[in-house]
């Protein structure tokens, strides 16, 4: 890498960036870039064996994050972004708006 290379934010050099750092902190500092705190790896994880990843994508370098580091309930109540109609009627109702809306 030359000096240039470094100063140039690409997708390259970020590409780089992420394959030099440890996987697990690449992964909490993309969660946390959308807001989301990871917990720490299951040691007894049978998928990613207390690493926190079960891999990398082969073009991007990116960890994949292993489940075990998601809270179980990832409360949608909490992001607010997403809700779930619970009946028909809301169901319905929802319908319309988009119908509305679109
Ligand atoms: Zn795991």
């Amino acid at each position: 890498m030359n000096d240039k290379e470094m100063f140039l934010p690409t997708d390259e050099a970020k590409a780089a960036d992420i394959r030099n750092m440890d996987p697990l902190e690449a992964i909490k500092a993309a969660a946390e870039g959308i807001g989301l705190i990871l917990n720490d790896p299951n040691p007894n994880c049978k998928k990613c064996h207390g690493r926190g990843f079960i891999g990398r994508h082969a073009d991007t370098g990116e960890p994949i994050a292993c489940s075990c580091l998601f809270p179980k309930y990832e409360s949608a109540r909490e992001t607010g972004e997403i809700i779930l109609p619970q009946n028909r009627a809301q169901r319905r109702a929802a319908k319309k708006k988009a119908k509305k809306n679109g």
